[in-house]
């Protein structure tokens, strides 16, 4: 090919028809570089021509001047234009690609659950604290003393034995793992003694926590399992108050209709003491084929009764001048019937599949 001299007016045409040609016909950005670098780089004919003008005649260099200089507008005009069209092009085209479909499903990743063991105690301990309670923790290793001596159980009394209770070793330590919540009120009372006192501040508190025994596991067994307590010390309190307490506590977890019964029972720490039955929440006692109450109409959920006068005397209250009213209850058991939970050992095994039917809160 021969070199186009800038003088070829017909040929300098046809050069920059072809640029022309090549930019519009680029579809993308990268096709109309290549076509600029073809049709305007440094080896391009017409490049090549506008250095030529350096060898024309002088007489001839306006002339050749012009003729290139309106080549190469007229060059730089299509390449703009072209390169602002493929620039809108692109972008309304990304803004389509990269359009998120807020409404489209997504595949979410396995999320933690709380345990629902968790969830049902601050839910039991949310409705004391909504009564003015307060919420008292103690140790899960315990002395002794606290778990069983101040309680009121005989030195001889069968719970101490070694198949109920886990002793720490040595055995001289007297220290154990607590088989009830129990010495928490005990601790709680003795911390509170001198308000109840001297300011006549009565002692409202809930323990819950774990407990330990030396069962093994199963499906209605677990060697760690939670209780909570609750504990009053005031002036004048009655079977009356305890009664009112535990209908409180059963309509905020069973809803309004939720009663409890006391039946006659024994234990070393209070007296008289109860067995404390919920009146079945599913079928209310109407239904004797009720597999949450086996037909009875009744569940049993505690214990409770008016805490025995040597108890208050272990935490230095005058059983005289005081009285005191306790009861206790399993957080498994109570999850397990309010929710159907068949096998203890579900809630034992953190599998959050299982937690996760509770949700965060029950
Ligand atoms: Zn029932």
């Amino acid at each position: 090919m021969t070199d186009l001299s800038p003088l070829d007016a017909a040929g300098v045409q046809a050069a920059v028809d072809e640029a022309l040609a090549a930019f519009a016909a680029a579809t993308t950005l990268d096709e109309l570089k290549d076509a600029r670098l073809a049709h305007t780089g440094d080896k391009a004919p017409l490049t090549l021509a506008n250095r030529a003008i350096k060898d024309v005649e002088p007489s001839d260099k306006a002339t050749a001047g012009q003729a290139m200089g309106a080549a190469r507008a007229a060059m730089g005009r299509a390449l703009a234009a072209r390169t602002e069209e493929l620039e809108a092009e692109r972008d309304a085209r990304v803004l389509l690609e990269e359009t998120v479909d807020v409404t489209l499903p997504v595949a979410r990743g396995l999320q933690g659950a709380r345990h629902p063991l968790e969830t049902m105690q601050e839910t039991m301990c949310d409705t004391f604290v909504a009564m003015g309670w307060e919420v008292a923790e103690g140790p899960e290793m315990e002395a002794e003393w606290f778990n069983f001596d101040a309680l009121n159980f005989d030195p001889d009394h069968p719970a101490r034995e070694m198949q109920d209770t886990f002793f720490i070793d040595p055995p001289e330590s007297g220290l154990l793992l607590r088989t009830h919540t129990s010495p928490v009120q005990v601790r709680a009372a003795l911390d509170r003694r001198e308000a109840l006192v001297k300011e006549g501040r009565g002692i409202y508190v809930v323990c819950p926590g774990k407990t330990f025994r030396t069962d093994e596991l199963d499906a209605t067994h677990t060697p760690v399992f939670h209780q909570i307590e609750g504990l009053a010390v005031d002036k004048g309190l009655t079977m009356a108050h305890l009664k009112g307490t535990l209908d409180a506590f059963a309509r905020s977890l069973f809803g309004p209709d939720a009663v409890t019964r006391l039946r006659p029972s024994f234990f070393p720490f209070t007296e008289p003491s109860a067995e404390m039955d919920l009146r079945c929440f599913v079928c209310g006692g109407e239904d004797t084929s009720c597999r949450t109450c086996s037909g009875t109409g009744w569940i049993e959920w505690g214990g409770c009764g008016m805490t025995h006068p040597n108890v208050l005397i272990a935490a230095g209250i005058d059983p005289f001048e005081y009285t005191a009213f306790a009861f206790g209850m399993g957080i498994e058991r109570t999850l397990m019937f309010r929710h159907g939970v068949k096998d203890m050992r579900d809630m034992v095994e953190g599998d959050v599949h299982f937690s996760q039917q509770f949700g965060m809160e029950i």
